[in-house]
């Protein structure tokens, strides 16, 4: 029997082996005020309750960690279980050891009453969220590994339950980690209350065979180490072990398998000073016993996410038994056993390339700790990987995962919309809570509904902090005010139709509506009305767009219904001399064929009055006319399907308008060029509308103007006087 005396004395022995420099006067006080707290409390195997905070700091100084997890695992049950307070503990230890011990009790406090798979991952994420230190978790899980090494004395249905948590939470937990050692041991115990049956028949097997098995792997490990020894591989440590339990329960469940058909059922280690050592062993390992091929995995060039490394191989020995090695460095070993608990002491050694995995914080946090002491790095080593979540549990224990912020509003529509439509109130934890509550981790959220519920207030949006309630409210003022706002919008477009002259009768004609829907983008009359009643858009903005509709579709059919006489006419009189059916056009001009329709001179040519012109019947936008030289107008590139469109156009005789058109003046650059230019451009009487230029690398001026003339002599006589100017090379219309 071991006394609670002797269990600190050997905490103390423990610590000092890996931290001299540790607070042992503070240690010690912890210790003292735990046992004080907890006083005459038993556990249920009858022992002293402080046995148990002292087994937790034990398992947390194996850990190697620094002195406040000692403390904090030293009192991580008072706040819980005894009259201390977080006060308290922070006046005597500082309130950092304070919020570790409360992040602690926190966890303990968190109920788990789901069984169900997709909630797991939840529930390992909530647990790092309410984790703001590290330091947290890896109490949490010692404190879990002490309980299940006890769990004994427990009745079944907690053995059960508790077995089943650890699992499927705090095993992960340890496995992202990296700490294998503690996964390893907290799914063992959890196993051996799982599935007794298979446990226990699993360990009689081994226990049964160990003689055998402990044969074998001396035979290994010699083999390997004389062959190390010959080549001169220093340091080299070798060792075999039967794999754990659960692992081989997993391979036999998986494989359906019984245990002496289970393949690899031995592990041996062999750890080494350096990287090229590891890749000398695995040589030797290779040429000593057959590779199975496609076993071979090398995590020291492309480490797991948990920041293991190591060389896995799988062969078969001499008798044909397979069994797998790992060859890794001395560094490695501690970070595959330790995880990021054993990182502060063996930061050498790891690479950081590949592996983007969800523990990336931790690597990063890693880099900028490189000549930090054990206490300053577990320090700096604060979870902030959730911290824009939050995790809140459904009355049934489901985990809902929301934005940080969240209110019940965000709660209630992310569980269904019609619990946020019919929600009156709400509750967290067993307390009547506002609408704009902020919900934090682990809290219980319970929510109100009634039949007789009004739908939600337009104030939720602003105190939903989820985009998915903020759409469902959204969505529920747009279907459940529909009619309201159909009859609202329905007034507001048609006093807006009125303000621009037009009615609704021209609107709603079968064959305009559909063209005017798709202008505006709704599939009804009603859908738009009801948008504009909900404030989707404006009517204003409607009418406008349908006003312009309207124009181009009245348009387009005055043309087409011309194009298609005039192509008739056309056919008609086929080999005869064009029609006399002449009239006058706008812009002084007249259109064979057509009157009075919209015409436009293209952009590309500039036509003016005495250009020999043609015209192309566009698509709902009039006649567009080109010179006949453009190459626009070219009747080489005319397509057999535009011919019909190509008719006559002619200047009529009166005309005394003005006309834009652009000239192209190429000249070598001189001073006083461009007043030149100007001085003959206002001579002429010509308006200049713009005129820009510029100068090639080889000496170039070019100028670019768009000018009114009223025919084409006078713009003849503006290009000659342009020519006199010296340094003009050439002047021309540009076309195409
Ligand atoms: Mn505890």
């Amino acid at each position: 029997m071991v006394t609670v005396e002797e269990r600190y004395e050997h905490l103390e022995k423990t610590i000092r082996g890996y931290n001299i420099s540790a607070d042992f006067e503070q240690i010690r006080s912890a210790y003292a005020y735990a046992r004080e707290h907890h006083g005459a409390q038993l556990r249920r195997d009858g022992t002293p309750y402080i046995t148990h905070p002292l087994q937790v700091a034990q398992i947390v100084a194996e850990m190697r960690l620094d002195s406040e997890s000692i403390i904090a695992a030293l009192l991580h049950d008072c706040i819980e279980d005894t009259d201390s307070t977080y006060e308290d503990i922070a006046k005597r230890f500082g309130v950092t050891v304070a919020d570790v011990v409360d992040g602690v009790t926190k966890l303990t406090r968190v109920k788990y009453s789901t069984m169900e798979e997709e909630q797991m991952e939840n529930l390992r994420k909530m647990l790092f969220a309410m984790s703001r230190d590290i330091r947290v978790i890896l109490i949490k899980i010692a404190d879990r590994l002490h309980n299940m090494r006890t769990m004994e004395y427990q009745t079944p249905a907690k053995q059960k339950k508790k077995a089943f948590e650890t699992m499927e939470i705090y095993a992960p937990i340890a496995h992202r980690l990296g700490m294998q050692k503690m996964k390893w041991e907290l799914e063992d115990l959890s196993l051996k209350y799982l599935d007794p049956v298979a446990y226990e028949d699993i360990n009689r097997k081994l226990e049964e065979e160990s003689a055998r098995h402990d044969q074998f792997m001396s035979a290994v490990q010699a083999q390997i180490n004389t062959r190390l020894t010959e080549l001169g591989i220093r340091n080299a440590t070798v060792y075999g072990r039967v794999k754990h339990p659960y692992s081989i329960y997993r391979k036999m469940y998986a494989q359906e398998k019984t245990m002496e058909e289970v393949y690899d059922l031995f592990a041996f280690r062999v750890l080494v000073d350096t990287v090229q050592d590891c890749y000398n062993v695995l040589g030797v390992a290779h040429d000593l016993y057959k590779p199975i091929l496609g076993r071979f995995k090398d995590y020291i060039a492309t480490p797991k996410p948990n920041m293991y490394q190591s060389l896995h191989t799988t062969v078969i020995g001499d008798d044909g038994i397979p069994f797998e090695i790992q060859i890794r460095t001395y560094d490695m070993h501690a970070i595959a056993e330790y995880g990021v608990a054993a990182h502060w002491k063996y930061k050498q050694g790891i690479k950081r390339q590949g592996g983007e995995g969800t523990y990336e914080w931790i690597r990063r946090l890693l880099e900028n700790q490189e000549d930090a002491d054990a206490e300053e790095f577990i320090h700096s080593l604060k979870i902030d990987m959730f911290s824009d979540e939050v995790f809140v549990f459904t009355p049934r224990g489901d985990v809902i995962n929301l934005p940080a912020g969240a209110t019940p509003i965000d709660f209630a529509y992310s569980i269904h919309s019609a619990i946020g439509n019919t929600m009156v109130g709400a509750k967290v934890n067993g307390r009547m809570v506002g609408f704009d509550y902020q919900l934090h981790n682990g809290d219980i959220v319970e929510i109100n509904t009634s039949k007789a519920a009004h739908g939600p207030s337009r104030d939720w949006m602003k105190t939903a902090k989820s985009s998915e309630a903020r759409s469902k409210i959204r969505q529920w003022f747009k279907r459940e005010r529909r009619e309201e706002n159909i009859a609202q919008g329905r007034a507001s477009f048609e006093s807006e139709l009125r303000h621009a002259g037009l009615t609704l009768s021209q609107v709603t004609p079968p064959d305009v509506l559909p063209s005017i829907l798709k202008r505006v983008g709704f599939q009804s009359l009603d859908e738009m009305y009801a948008a504009i009643g909900y404030g989707g858009c404006t009517a204003l903005k409607v009418v406008n767009r349908i006003r312009d509709e309207l124009l181009q579709l009245s348009r387009a059919a005055a043309v087409e219904k011309a194009a298609q006489e005039a192509a008739a006419a056309k056919e008609v009189q086929e080999g005869r001399p064009p029609a006399p059916q002449k009239s006058k056009s706008e812009k002084g001009l007249i259109v064979e064929g057509l009157s009075n329709c919209l015409v436009k001179f293209s952009k590309c040519c500039t036509p003016v009055p005495g250009d020999a012109i043609v015209g192309f019947i566009t698509r709902g936008y009039g006649v567009s006319v080109h010179r006949k030289d453009c190459p626009n107008a070219d009747p080489e590139r005319r397509t057999p399907a535009d011919q019909g469109r190509w008719i006559r156009v002619t200047w009529s005789d009166d005309v005394y308008e003005s006309y834009t058109t652009s000239l192209e003046v190429v000249c070598k650059d001189r001073d006083g060029l461009l007043v030149d230019i100007s001085t003959a451009l206002s001579a002429s009487k010509v308006s200049v509308t713009s005129l820009n230029s510029h100068t090639t690398t080889d000496g170039f001026a070019i100028f670019h103007l768009t000018i009114s003339v009223t025919d084409a002599k006078q713009l003849d006589h503006v290009m000659r006087k342009l020519h006199q100017i010296s340094g003009v090379m050439k002047v021309s219309r540009p076309a195409g």
